[in-house]
């Protein structure tokens, strides 16, 4: 009797341990069942919080009288953020598994783990006749924004990466980095001189704040917030907002359909320098610009607002102890954990996005939704 327990056991414990290292080779995307929707949207807002992940989002709303706008959004789903050859992505594999459907090494923009390139979202919504833009908190050239109009294999290749978007197609760009343009070390040749020549009204920081202008109604578009990077929220950056709010409407004036991605950058850079006051103010600066998506979403009724993050930064945690209002906070790492990242959807479409899926899934089903 003792010998047959223990005979079943042993088989079962075999038969776990067979089904567990299939689940580990099978990537678990062939198991996701999608759901369609005969309702297909003429734009999409796609809004990444870099390292936004679920406690960021608590921390953002416990700090904010328990109110956040993405408790607007009806779906929620999942995503398995982890790269292809680590469980803690970074920026440019998380970015390039959103913009090109394939999860790639850390590092990576814009093409696959053998280094070869493929048409972006961006790219691809460009192709057929939609406009298409980017609104960023860090510089325009930074690896989630270059994951969606540059292919390269160095994320740090600055020069490189804005060669690269004046060789793209992309009718608005508003953010920081006029530096890799302006005044590149390696080739010395003038960017901006070149764009404007492309069509491009180019403006910046230094010609005029960002806070009192209108885009002007032109061809193509780009202001550059800062040399560098711009500055933390919390320090007087506020451009986001409004910039959201004016690109949504500059794209959607062309009439012919937009894709517009709005990066909340910073609030990974608080996780990283494991401050909890600057991913709060990074977390309600981009509370505001979601509030711009969704009001124009729900007017225009034809925008699909998806909104996620690339991944989780800092092991960030609220402690016992903690009050709305007061945080106690400790964070496990200075670099990015692995977390399982929420994504939000409303809209046309929204329903694709509930579910537990790998990250690439956002780019297939933004795909499916907007270009098949
Ligand atoms: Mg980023
Ligand atoms: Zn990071």
């Amino acid at each position: 009797m003792k010998i047959k327990a223990g005979f079943i056991f042993l088989l079962m414990f075999c038969l776990q341990a067979c089904t567990m290292s299939k689940m580990a080779v099978k990537p678990s995307v062939e198991h996701t069942k999608q759901t369609t929707s005969s309702k297909k949207p003429r734009n999409i807002i796609f809004l990444i919080g870099d390292g936004m992940g679920l406690t960021q989002i608590t921390a953002g709303m416990y700090m904010n009288h328990n109110r956040l706008e993405l408790e607007r959004m009806p779906v929620i789903g999942i995503h398995k953020s982890y790269s292809i050859d680590d469980l803690i992505t970074d920026s440019a594999a998380g970015a390039t598994a959103f913009s090109i459907g394939r999860k790639t090494k850390n590092g990576y923009i814009g093409v696959d783990s053998f280094g070869k390139r493929y048409t972006t979202i961006l790219e691809d919504c460009a192709k057929n006749n939609m406009a298409t833009g980017m609104v960023v908190t860090s510089t325009i050239v930074h690896a989630t924004p270059a994951a969606f109009l540059a292919h390269q294999s160095g994320r740090e290749d600055y020069e490189a990466i804005a060669m690269d978007f004046y060789n793209g197609n992309c009718d608005l760009l508003i953010g920081g980095g006029k530096k890799y343009f302006d005044r590149r070390v390696k080739d010395s040749i003038n960017l901006v001189e070149k764009l404007i020549e492309k069509g491009f009204t180019v403006s910046d920081y230094f010609q005029e704040d960002f806070e009192n202008i209108q885009i002007p109604n032109v061809n193509k578009y780009l202001f550059f917030t800062a040399d560098g990077d711009p500055l933390p929220a919390s320090q007087g950056r506020n451009y986001l907002a409004k910039a959201s709010k004016d690109a949504i409407q500059f794209l959607n004036s062309k009439n012919k359909g937009f894709f517009l991605m709005i990066e909340g950058s910073q609030i990974d850079w608080g996780g990283h320098a494991n401050e909890s006051d600057y991913i709060i103010s990074e977390v309600l600066d981009f509370n505001k610009a979601i509030k711009e998506a969704l009001d124009f979403a729900e007017k225009d009724q034809n925008t699909l607002v998806v909104i996620t993050a690339d991944h989780e930064t800092g092991g960030y945690v609220i402690n016992p102890g903690s009050k709305f209002g007061a945080l106690t906070t400790t964070f496990s790492t200075k670099k990015h954990s692995a977390a399982m990242i929420p994504v939000f959807a409303y809209g046309p479409g929204a329903e694709n996005f509930s579910g537990i899926y790998e990250n690439t899934e956002i780019y297939n089903r933004i795909k499916k939704l907007l270009l098949d």
